[in-house]
């Protein structure tokens, strides 16, 4: 390289990225894109906090506030000077908005600011929340047969101003649907001044809160009632008013607050690798879900015993695998001692259930044997049938593990080797936050999906004796995959609610919707 080139100051840069509405799954991928590489990241109250799981870890996060009335953790100056601060330092700069940075969103006020410091910026549109909250009450914007335009208004400018920017007289009448943002605490007025300048009285509204969130909350009248419905129903900001007959249409499409798990509660305590599935699937019906990985896992600090039977790996008949964890982390030593799979080519391999099989898949490896039973008794069961009498049998597994299956194989007359390969260590830190949730009494559900996970959230629940562990769990109910981890919760004073017959994450989230569809009218 060429020495007499000056390196010129690093220059920074600031997007300004739409959040979309609330649910984090409708920031564009330009936006996620840039979270994943933001060296800063500033956002908002409305933008929805899973969001900030993309940042990476060593990015600096601001929270600058701004809750509608209540106290800015910033002024508006305060952070178009952060901004520009920031970006002059050389930073790669997010600044996170709910919805769509340019509605109502004082984005302008922010890129002008940038312009004026001649800062570089760019602008990545988001999911507003007027198409969000109706999209998601069942309400279409628009629709042919009832509405040829739409009109974004803000309900924050009081409308007894004297100098007012919206024209009521014409858009009572000029704009077939009306959705306005900030309406909640001017709407008996702005209903008002709708009728006075002569939209019809009976004309449907919907007012949405929390728009496309597990909280969403939508509640319907007109423009003569509206006022009282939502003052009856409890709803404070953030909310839409949307106002139009295109609102009619909720009756026949609403889908969001209709499906079986909407509103409820649910504590997921899985390993945070494998919650991601559980979660996925019953957020799809709509439950709501704070995990708490329970279970941490981490590798061991001694290999010996795995090392020693992988010097001999050729001598044994076969390698069972009783969990996903026992395959990421013997496949992570086996290649760390300079192999890879073809080392098990002479072993026969058993896999506990079919999730454990298509992992191994992924190493390239067919299971010879899955029971059908998705246990480790069923797979010693299916073992024991085959014949084991001599086998040499190696299982690598968690470090404190159930000892039914090398016991049961054991008495059988095979030879078995336990080669622990990772250990579950109970998290430390968010114990205070389930308790608190416990205690509220918000918490319609908690999912097993081991013995671990059971034993692990009894640590962090921490309850003094089994009256408070009853009190905390009054209303709660519990929801385990298979008998062995049932067995466990009964043990431990506890009942089972639920339990599907197959022990797989799809047939519990299956029985978990029965429960409560059950349970509605
Ligand atoms: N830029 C944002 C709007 C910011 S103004 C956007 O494009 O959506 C703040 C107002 O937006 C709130 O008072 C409320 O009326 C509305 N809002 C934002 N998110 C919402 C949500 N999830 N549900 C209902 N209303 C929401």
């Amino acid at each position: 390289m060429k020495n007499h080139i000056k390196h010129s100051a690093p220059t920074g840069k600031v997007y300004l990225v739409g959040a979309g509405p609330g649910d984090p799954g409708l920031i564009t991928l330009r936006g996620k894109y840039l979270l994943e590489r933001a060296e800063v990241v500033v956002y908002d109250y409305l933008a929805n906090k899973k969001l900030l799981n993309y940042v990476p870890d060593d990015a600096t996060l601001i929270y600058a506030g701004k809750k509608g009335g209540g106290l800015h953790a910033f002024t508006q100056e305060g952070i178009n000077q952060l901004l520009v601060e920031q970006a002059s330092a050389g930073k790669r700069v997010v600044r996170l908005k709910g919805g769509d940075p340019f509605i109502f969103g004082r984005g302008a006020e922010e890129i002008e600011e940038l312009v004026q410091a001649g800062i570089e910026f760019e602008v990545v549109p988001g999911v507003t929340s007027a198409t969000a909250a109706a999209t998601y009450a069942g309400i279409p914007i628009t629709h042919r047969d009832y509405t040829a335009s739409v009109a974004f208004v803000t309900g924050h400018e009081a409308p007894g101003k004297k100098e007012s920017n919206i024209a009521w007289d014409k858009l009572a009448t000029g704009a077939g649907t009306i959705v306005i943002y900030m309406g909640i605490k001017n709407l008996p007025v702005i209903t008002r001044k709708l009728m006075d300048n002569g939209r019809a009285p009976d004309t449907p509204v919907a007012v949405v809160r929390w728009a496309s969130t597990p909280i969403q909350h939508s509640v319907v009248g007109t423009l003569e009632t509206i006022t009282d419905v939502v003052q009856k129903a409890g709803i404070r900001p953030p909310a839409l008013v949307i106002v139009g007959e295109v609102v009619k249409l909720r009756k026949s499409i609403d889908w969001f607050e209709t499906r079986p798990l909407f509103g409820k509660r649910m504590v997921i305590t899985r390993t945070r690798a494998q919650a991601s599935e559980l979660v996925a699937h019953l957020e799809e019906y709509g439950a709501e879900c704070l995990e708490y990985s329970t279970i941490h896992i981490e590798p061991l600090d001694d290999y010996q015993q795995l090392d020693q039977a992988l010097e001999r790996i050729k001598s044994y008949d076969w390698i069972l695998f009783t969990s996903l964890n026992a395959i990421t982390y013997f496949f992570k030593r086996l290649n760390a001692t300079g192999r890879d799979s073809r080392a098990l080519a002479s072993c026969c391999v058993g896999a506990v259930g079919r999730a454990t099989a298509e992992a191994l898949m992924e190493y390239g490896i067919r299971a010879d044997l899955v029971p059908e039973k998705f246990t480790g008794e069923g797979l010693a069961e299916s073992l024991i049938k085959n014949g084991v009498q001599k086998s040499r049998i190696l299982l690598p597994r968690a470090l404190k593990a159930m000892e039914t299956l090398p016991e049961m194989l054991d008495d059988a007359g095979a030879e078995v080797t336990v080669a622990p390969v990772y250990q579950n260590v109970p998290p430390q830190g968010r114990k205070e936050e389930l308790r608190e949730e416990l205690a509220k009494g918000e918490i319609d559900l908690v999912t097993f999906t081991s013995s671990s996970t059971v034993t692990n959230f009894l640590t962090m629940v921490d309850a003094a004796d089994k009256k408070e562990l009853d009190k905390l769990l009054t209303n709660v109910r519990i929801a385990a995959i298979g008998p062995i981890t049932a067995e466990t919760v009964t043990r431990n004073g506890l009942k089972v609610d639920i339990q599907p017959d197959k022990y797989t994450i799809t047939d519990m989230v299956a029985a978990i919707v029965d429960h409560y569809r059950d349970l509605t009218p």
